[in-house]
Order: structure tokens, then sequence, then C-alpha cells
């Protein structure tokens, strides 16, 4: 991977300073993988501070922001309303290992907002989520094996790795060494939008499967929406024998819709798994579903599952204060963003004569270099990823942050105006030719 050619890259010393820096005491540089531009190339740039829809990065330039923090960030980043509730809770103490009032508001927030949900545990992020989610399923079933589709990521649980999409696909590795044949051999890896390999799966392990967890609407191989009728179809499987539906709405929750993409289809996971958006920015998130499994979690029931941290008061008032933030007017202007961003995506690369798709799952977007549809794993690996680099290092250096990786969707804020617009558009047709341009050896 190299500089796309004609671009005029801003100044990036003092991020390649840090980077430097950083690598010297942080494996890769970057404490989570794709923020270190592995599949795309060049430095990875340091942020400062960041307002609005604005990217602050330690040289001066300034970004659009189409990451979001990969989704937390609806408002725009510094909404004056979470700042404030972040900064009157860290006054009121930052810590206690006991209870709080504003914890049951923030479950109260999520169970009125998801019908689905009648109890919710708080836990610090959105693979202790999914990791305790699954413990549950099998202590309420006593089965053992789990359903995953290949390009869902969970977070970084070891049962939940293979074939996980997100950072795994950028690194291109299948599963990650340390996960052990004890930890995977239980996980059943199935294609995405195949109902008819999950009936399989369940007429050849009858009894055995625990539970199905789906990415509610995938997000980490691009924006993949389910097919009609495939979220419906694991839920009456689910039902028919005996296994629970775990709904990962950790990227799609209250991003989607006030409720998430259950919001657009109605369709109930037992349990369901939220972070990002619920967090308003902070290390918080959440499971939650029916009170009779929920019940099984230490101290009501026998499955255990704790936090020193969970339940933060200040990340819980940062979230809160995201979801009271959040009213129609925000998931309007999300819808409109998101649209408006794919309309200038597709336009550009029509123009170009580049093969794409522009995908949208709810308002997640995602650009794939290919002539049909992605609807699965395998579809979104055949596209012409290659083609990426030179889309994203042109896009960067016009000022614009999109997804250092193909097989990450783009995030849209409420916070985007016509001068974000403005710069979008001015960009794109430039990103476009050097899509165009690109080779596979490039
Ligand atoms: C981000 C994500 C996770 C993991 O959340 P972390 O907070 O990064 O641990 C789990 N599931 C989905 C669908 C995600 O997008």
């Amino acid at each position: 991977m190299t500089a796309t050619p004609g671009a005029h890259a801003p100044a990036s010393a003092r991020s390649a300073q840090l980077f430097d820096r950083a690598s010297a005491v942080i494996p890769g540089g970057v404490n989570s993988p794709v923020r270190a531009f592995g599949s795309v190339g060049g430095t990875p740039r340091f942020i400062a501070s960041a307002r609005g829809c604005t990217l602050t990065d330690v040289d001066g330039n300034d970004y659009v922001d189409l990451i979001c923090s990969w989704g937390p960030m609806i408002l725009g980043h510094a909404h004056p309303a979470v700042v404030d509730a972040v900064q009157r809770a860290a006054t009121g103490g930052l810590s206690f290992g006991a209870p709080t009032e504003s914890e049951i508001e923030l479950a109260e927030t999520i169970v009125d907002r998801v019908a689905s949900v009648e109890k919710v545990r708080l836990v610090n992020s959105g693979t202790e989520a999914t990791m305790s989610a699954v413990r549950l399923a099998r202590g309420f079933t006593g089965r053992t094996k789990i359903v995953k589709f290949a390009g869902c990521y969970h977070g970084h649980v070891d049962a939940l790795l293979a074939e996980a999409g997100s950072g795994l696909a950028t690194f291109g590795l299948p599963t990650s060494p340390g996960v052990t044949g004890a930890q995977s051999s239980d996980t059943l890896v199935l294609p995405y939008n195949d109902l008819a390999a999950v009936e399989q799966a369940f007429a050849a392990h009858p009894g055995e499967i625990a539970c199905v967890i789906t990415e509610a609407a995938a997000g980490n191989m691009g924006a993949v929406p389910p097919l009609p009728g495939f979220n419906e179809g694991l839920r009456r499987l689910c039902t028919d024998h005996g296994a629970l539906l775990i709904m990962d709405e950790v990227m799609t929750g209250f991003r989607v819709s006030r409720s998430g993409w259950y919001g657009l289809d109605g369709v109930a996971g037992d349990l369901t798994t939220f972070g990002k958006v619920m967090s308003g920015g902070l290390p918080a998130a959440a499971f939650g579903g029916r009170a009779d499994v929920m019940n099984h979690l230490a101290p009501a029931g026998p499955v255990y599952q704790a936090g020193t941290l969970s339940g933060n008061p200040v990340a819980v008032a940062a979230g809160l204060a995201s979801l009271k933030a959040a009213d129609q007017s925000v998931y309007d202007a999300l819808e409109r963003n998101a649209a408006t961003l794919g309309t200038l995506l597709g336009d550009a690369l029509h123009a170009a004569g580049v093969r794409h798709q522009v995908q949208f799952a709810g308002t997640m977007v995602s650009v794939f270099f290919a002539d049909r549809p992605v609807t699965n794993y395998a579809e979104a690996k055949a596209s012409d990823t290659w083609r990426y680099p030179a889309f994203f290092h042109t896009l960067l250096s016009r000022g614009v942050y999109a997804p250092p990786s193909a097989f990450e969707a783009w995030f849209v804020s409420a916070a985007l105006d016509d001068a974000a617009f403005d710069r979008i558009a001015q960009a794109v047709p430039a990103a476009a030719a050097a899509a165009a341009a690109a080779t596979p050896s490039s």
C-alpha cells in the first residue's frame, strides 16, 4: 500500500513523531488495531481535539469526521449538554462501587426505548456485553454450542473471534492466535443472510445450540443489512429449537433509530447487547432482555457477571445525556445526512466509471467496489478492496476522515453541516478518480 499519486498530503510531521513514540511503548502504536492505518498505509493522525463534526489533529489539520469514534458520537463531538452532564457528575465523585440512582435511569431509558428488553445489566464495553450475554445464554439453556455469522464482529471475545470482520478483516486474519480449540470448537460460523445454513446447523446439532448471535444489521464487514426475512427467520428457528437469539445492537443501537434496529424491523432478541451510542463516548455498554433470562444473572441467579467500574457515574451521565439529547430531530438529521453522503459518494464514483455499491444499513453507509450488492462476508472480501487505500487517502488529504479500512461502515453525526458537505462534495471527485486509477498491486 502506498501513498496516493497526485495527492497533496497535509503536514503530518507531528503525527509521525507521535506514532514513532507510541510504537516504542504501545504494540503497533495504537490501542485498537484499525487506528494504525494498517490496510490503507500512511501515518495515522493523532487527534488533539474534536468539536461538532470536526476532528483536529496534532499538526493543526481539520477533518470532517465520518467515523464518529466508530459510532458513538451521533450528536457530534463535545456536545454542550453531554459535556455539562459529565462535568457535573465528575464533581460529585468518580466511582463508588455502590449503586446510584442514575444507573436506574439509564436502564429505564433503555427499557423504555427497546420493548424487547425488560431488564438491563450495565458493563464497560461491547465486548463485555456480548461475552456476558453468551455466558448467560449457555447458563440459561444448559447447552454449549453457539452460532455466529462470518463477517459479524461481536468484540474480541475468544469464542466470537472466528471470521469476525472489523479489524480481523482489515488484517486478513481468519481468527486470532491465542484462541484455543476448546474456545472456538463450540462456535459454528455460518454465512450471513443464509437461513438454510442455520436450519442445517440446528438439524445437525439437536438440543446443543445455546444461542444464535447476530449483528442486528451487519456493520463490521461494511454495512450489510439483513435480507428481508433473515432476522425474522432466526427468531423463528431459535424459538422452534429452544435456543436464545442474541441481537447485537452495539453498533446499531440508538443510532439507526431511537430504538435501534429493533425500531426498524421489530424482531425481538431474547437478549440484546448495546454499547457505542448509549455510552455518549465514555466506556459504557449494556446487555438486556427477557426478565426470566436476565434473572439468571448473579446476584438474582447463578450465572456470574460483575465489574468494578460497571455503571460508572460519569459514563452513565454521558450516556443518559446523549440519549436525552437524541430526539426525533437528531434521528431525522442522521437519515438526511446518511442519504446526502451516499448520494455524493455514488455520484462521484459513477462519474469516474468505477464499479461500486453504496450500501446502507439504516443510517450506516458503506462503499463496496463491486458490481452487485454485497450480502455476506465472502462477497465483501471478493470486492475490489485494493481501490480503497487511494480513495481513502485522497479524501484524507482533502480534509475528510473516512474509515481507514474497506471493511468498516461510515458513520454520520447530526452535527454535519453545509460546510462539511461542501468539503465532502469537493473531495469525492478526486477520490473517485484515484479509486478508478488504482491497480490491484498499487
Ligand atoms: C464495536 C462492536 C462490539 C464491541 O464493542 P467494544 O466496546 O469495542 O468492545 C461488539 N459488537 C458490535 C456489533 C460492535 O460493532
